[in-house]
């Protein structure tokens, strides 16, 4: 497999193209990003833990009927995926208030929600990713109802799965991130990453916060709430 051009360089990672057409190679960096962009910083060896519970997680995810763009990891940094075409979507599921939503609806952070929530917002850093619902979905063409309701059944799944596993390590998830993308052959596949970057992991017993929220709220510590986490679930 040879590394070819780089296709895009995002915020946390890089895409590049391969020799084989359908196949792109993901490499993890350790820039952190927070307020749409506005704070930037590093976080000592981000890229390596984030690829490596990424692919842990979505090796678990496939196994257990999720599919993903998971392919192989190469590296450290590096990991070679399906090339997707990119839904243009956040899709956020939340267990306990947190974060925007206990700033908009006023609810405490910690409270717990009755039924989990799902919500989708629109991929475009212009616009700081505004909130959109099934219409608005539907009005931009951004995916059709059938593939929505694939990505709302994947994104149920997903929380079912990762809400039991990590409570057996400790791990309460707040909430989480997702995108999605569709393969050459139009199949809609869980796409981008999965860790502390994106999702809110609390200590289960003393509710310390485990991610990326160190970072953005200036609380120090998340070199080690990283390490923590990839303790936890790689035992390493
Ligand atoms: P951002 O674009 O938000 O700064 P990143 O730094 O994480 O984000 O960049 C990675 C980019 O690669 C994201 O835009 C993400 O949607 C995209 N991406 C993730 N997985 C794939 C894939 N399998 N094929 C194509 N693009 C992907
Ligand atoms: N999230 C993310 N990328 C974003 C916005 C949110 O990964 O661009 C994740 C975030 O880590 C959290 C969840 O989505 O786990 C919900 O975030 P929220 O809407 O509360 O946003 P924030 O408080 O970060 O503004």
């Amino acid at each position: 497999m040879e590394k070819l051009e780089q296709l895009y360089e995002g915020k946390a990672k890089k895409v590049f193209k391969t020799d084989e057409p359908e196949l792109y190679i993901v490499d993890y960096k350790d820039d952190a990003t927070a307020l749409n962009g506005l704070k930037k910083g590093t976080i000592h060896n981000k890229g390596i833990i984030n690829n490596r519970v990424t692919n842990h997680l979505m090796k678990l995810l496939e196994a257990d009927g999720v599919p993903t763009h998971f392919v192989e990891e190469l590296s450290d940094r590096e990991t070679l995926v399906k090339k997707v075409t990119i839904i243009p979507l956040e899709v956020i599921v939340r267990n306990i208030a947190a974060g925007s939503l206990s700033k908009r609806l006023g609810l405490p952070e910690g409270a717990k929600l009755q039924s989990t929530v799902l919500e989708f917002c629109y991929k475009d850093d212009a616009l700081g990713d505004p909130m959109v619902n099934e219409y608005h979905i539907a009005a931009l063409g951004v995916a059709t109802k059938e593939e929505l309701g694939k990505i709302a059944e994947y994104s149920f799944h997903v929380n079912r799965f990762l809400t039991d596993y990590l409570k057996d390590v400790g791990i309460e998830l707040i909430d989480f991130k997702l995108e999605f993308g569709k393969t050459t052959d139009g199949t809609i596949v869980l796409a981008d990453e999965i860790s502390p970057d994106t999702c809110r992991f609390w200590d289960s017993k003393t509710h310390e916060k485990l991610d990326k929220d160190r970072f953005r709220r200036d609380m120090g510590g998340e070199e080690d709430a990283y390490k923590e986490i990839m303790k936890r679930l790689l035992g390493e």
